[in-house]
């Protein structure tokens, strides 16, 4: 119902921004395309509390999205095409939020960067940032703890909070959930994400270690010697190594005739 690719869109909408639409329950004027089931007025965000403030919102993100034959959890998408996706921890400084963004664009690669809906409070504006790159926005639990040790109340309100910010920010509760602190979610955490709205839960398959702060170049390592086609692979906002090996990451993905796609792009 809800066409991938809204760039274009999107930009025709920034003009008619409706600020606190989403507050008040009213999509009406967002954009004569986005069809009024994309917010409804009864949902959490339009009546739940707004720690973003009151903010234009110009047309809904993408939703998630069931894709037939994958698992509940995807690790990586087809080994037949040269797409990898690079998927990102969003949090910590915006600084290297934008700059990691912005070396992408550059490069023409689009990312997934997975918000911790806590930093999504504090920098709100990152959110649409994030969208009007082409990039894809998930759910990376709204305090970034290990959701694996949780109990189903706790767990399923890390995910839902999150997801609660996206939508007040996005209209959508983003694209994709990724669980905190582990690279695999547990059975009841994906139960819990399916309940909230994510038929999948993304985790991947190449971990570049750019938390750890080994370097730039052992970064770019890190990736280059384990990637392949249809790679997801995880890397994190927030540290300066990962801003300094993304060009010579994405100049090795070039020479290797891989393309860095969004992850919906990816497994599409
Ligand atoms: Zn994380």
């Amino acid at each position: 119902m809800i066409p991938i690719d809204r760039r274009s869109a999107l930009r025709a909408a920034a003009g008619v921004a409706v600020t606190g639409a989403l507050a008040t329950g009213c999509t009406d004027g967002a954009s004569d395309s986005v069809p009024p089931s994309a917010v409804p007025s009864g949902s959490p965000s339009a009546t739940g509390s707004r720690t973003g403030g009151s903010r234009p919102v110009a047309q809904a993100a993408p939703a998630p999205r069931r894709f037939p034959g994958l698992p509940a959890e995807i690790e990586h998408g087809p080994r037949d095409r040269p797409g990898v996706a690079l998927t990102f921890h969003g949090q910590g400084d915006p600084a290297t939020a934008t700059a990691l963004l912005a070396e992408a664009e550059r490069a023409g690669a689009h990312v997934t960067v997975l918000a911790v809906g806590t930093w999504l409070d504090e920098h709100p504006a990152l959110a649409r940032r994030i969208l009007d790159g082409g990039h894809d926005l998930g759910n990376h639990t709204l305090h970034h703890v290990d959701i694996s040790e949780m109990d189903e109340e706790r767990a399923y309100a890390e995910i839902v909070g999150c997801a609660d910010r996206l939508r007040r920010l996005t209209g959508s509760i983003g694209t994709w959930f990724r669980p905190s602190r582990t690279q695999h979610a547990t059975e009841l955490v994906r139960r819990l994400a399916a309940r909230a709205g994510y038929p999948h839960v993304l985790s991947y398959d190449v971990d570049s270690l750019d938390f750890t702060s080994p370097g730039a170049t052992a970064v770019t390592r890190a990736v280059t010697d384990e990637i392949r086609n249809g790679s997801v692979v995880s890397l994190h906002f927030g540290y300066a190594d990962t801003v300094a090996a993304l060009p010579a990451l994405l100049d090795a993905l070039k020479r290797r005739g891989m393309r860095a796609v969004t992850t919906t792009e990816l497994l599409t």
